[in-house]
C-alpha cells in the first residue's frame, strides 16, 4: 500500500466512529465489474457494495440520466408532484404487480414503513393496540429501531433493549413454528424470500404456500423483505415471483437506486387502502426527483439489457462453479442460494479467506462468520466468475497448506 493511501486510512479512523472493522484499502473508481483502488489497483468486485450496484460501475446511460436530472431539479417535497417519482412510481408497479408505493431513503426505512402499515391495518380493523408480528430467527431487516426489533439475531439487539414490543420469532421454512406464535393478535408476518445477512437461505415453495395460506385465512399480513433478494438479483425481478406466492406488503432497495439512497414499501390495492392514510407516515427526501431518476434508469436498463436472462445464466454457472469447490475441499461444506445471491460455507471462519482474496484482486464478503457470500454485479459475464474461482480456489488451497 502507498503511504499516500495508509495516510488517508489513518485520516478516516481518527474521523469516523468506529462502527465498522473496515478492509484496508481505498476505492476510487469502478468500471464494469472492477474497481480500483486509489494506488490504481484493480480488484474484481463480486461485492457490488452489499448487493447494491447491479448495472455494474461507470454504466454511462445511468450515470447520464442522473446528470440530466441534477440540471433540472433534485429535490421538491413530497408536498408536489414530481415527474421523475411519478415514472418510478408505475414502473415498480409494473415489474412487482403491486398497487402502491411509497419511496424511502433505505432498506431500514422501508421496513419501518411496512411495520407500521400493518399496524395500521390491523388497528382500523379492530381498534386494539397491542398486535403482534412474527418474523424470524436469523433474519436482518436494518438497524433501525422498528427493523432492529424485527431483526432476529440478538447480538444487534442486545444493547439496544428494550425494542419495540410484541414482536415473536420463528424459523424460516418451520411452518410450524410459525403457526405456534399465531394468536388474534397477529398482524403480520415478516421474512426475506431469501435470507442475506443471516447466511443465503432461501425460504422454500412449500413454506410460502403454507404461509400465504394461513394469511389469507387469518386476515394476517404477508410482508416479504426483497431489500436484499430482490431487482433481479435471484434471476426474477423479485425472488418471490418464482415462486407464484404474492406478498400483501414488500420492501425493496439496495439495487433500487443501484448507488443513490432509495428504498421502497409496495403494497396491494386492499392494503393501500385500508392502512396508511394522509398525515400517517412521511419523509423529507424519500423518493425525491434525483433517487426516482435513478429508479427510473435502472429499471429501464434491467429491462433493456436482459439482465434477468443474464443472472439465470451465470447464475447457474456459478451454481456450478461453487459446487465444484465443495466437492474438491473438505472445509467448503455446502453451497446454498439462488442465481447471483450465493453462500459458499465453511467448517471455520473466513475472515482471513476475504483479505488473502483482496491482496489477489478479489473483493468478496461474508455473510456471518463462516460463510462467503457472492453478489456480483448483475452484469457479470462467465469469465469472470472463472477468474473469481481461479483465485479462490488459490486461497482456499495456501490457507490448507499453511494450516498442514
Ligand atoms: C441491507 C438490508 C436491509 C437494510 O437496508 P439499509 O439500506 O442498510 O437500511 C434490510 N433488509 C435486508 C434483507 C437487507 O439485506
Amino acid at each position: 500500500m502507498s503511504a499516500e493511501m495508509q495516510k488517508y486510512i489513518d485520516e478516516a479512523e481518527q474521523a469516523l466512529l468506529h462502527t465498522y472493522n473496515r478492509y484496508q484499502v481505498v476505492f476510487d473508481r469502478g468500471e464494469g465489474v472492477y474497481l480500483y483502488d486509489m494506488d490504481g489497483k484493480k480488484y474484481l468486485d463480486f461485492v457490488a457494495g452489499i448487493a447494491v450496484f447491479a448495472l455494474g460501475y461507470h454504466n454511462e446511460a445511468y450515470n447520464d440520466a442522473l446528470k440530466d436530472q441534477i440540471d433540472k431539479i433534485i429535490h421538491t417535497s413530497n408536498y408536489y408532484y414530481n415527474l421523475p417519482a411519478i415514472e418510478a412510481a408505475k414502473k415498480i408497479k409494473e415489474i412487482s404487480g403491486m398497487d402502491r408505493v411509497f419511496f424511502t431513503n433505505s432498506g431500514a426505512e422501508a421496513v419501518e414503513g411496512a411495520i407500521k402499515t400493518a399496524r395500521k391495518y390491523a388497528y382500523l380493523k379492530d381498534g386494539r393496540t397491542d398486535h403482534e408480528i412474527i418474523a424470524m430467527n436469523h433474519s436482518f431487516h436494518g438497524r433501525t429501531m422498528g427493523a432492529l426489533s424485527v431483526t432476529g439475531n440478538p447480538h444487534y439487539r442486545e444493547a439496544f433493549e428494550p425494542m419495540i414490543g410484541n414482536i415473536k420469532f420463528a424459523d424460516l421454512n418451520d411452518f410450524d413454528s410459525v403457526l405456534a406464535q399465531v394468536t388474534d393478535k397477529t398482524c403480520a408476518i415478516l421474512f426475506e424470500t431469501v435470507q442475506g445477512e443471516g447466511g443465503i437461505h432461501p425460504a422454500t415453495e412449500a413454506f410460502m404456500k403454507k404461509v400465504r395460506a394461513l394469511c389469507d385465512e387469518r386476515d394476517i399480513l404477508m410482508i416479504l423483505d426483497e431489500i436484499q433478494c430482490g431487482m433481479g438479483r435471484t434471476g426474477h425481478m423479485f425472488a418471490w415471483q418464482r415462486y407464484g406466492v404474492k406478498p400483501d406488503v414488500m420492501t425493496t432497495a439496495k439495487a433500487l437506486g443501484c448507488g443513490v439512497p432509495v428504498g421502497a414499501f409496495l403494497m396491494t390495492e386492499k392494503v393501500g387502502a385500508n392502512s396508511l392514510a394522509a398525515g400517517d407516515h412521511g419523509t423529507t427526501y424519500g423518493g425525491n426527483p434525483l433517487a426516482c431518476a435513478a429508479v427510473c434508469k435502472v429499471i429501464e436498463l434491467l429491462e433493456k439489457q436482459d439482465v434477468l436472462a443474464n443472472v439465470k445464466k451465470v447464475g447457474t454457472y456459478l451454481e456450478a462453479r461453487l459446487d465444484g469447490l465443495v466437492t474438491e475441499f473438505s472445509c467448503v461444506t455446502e453451497r446454498r442460494g439462488a442465481g447471483l445471491l450465493q453462500g459458499l460455507v465453511f467448517d471455520r471462519p473466513v475472515g482471513g479467506l476475504i483479505k488473502r482474496a483482496m491482496d489477489k484482486g478479489l473483493v468478496l464478503i461474508n455473510a456471518g462468520t463462516d460463510i462467503i457470500r457472492f453478489v456480483p454485479p448483475l452484469i457479470i459475464e462467465q469469465k469472470h466468475v472463472d477468474d473469481m474461482i481461479g483465485i479462490l480456489r488459490e486461497c482456499i488451497a495456501e490457507a490448507e497448506g499453511e494450516r498442514q
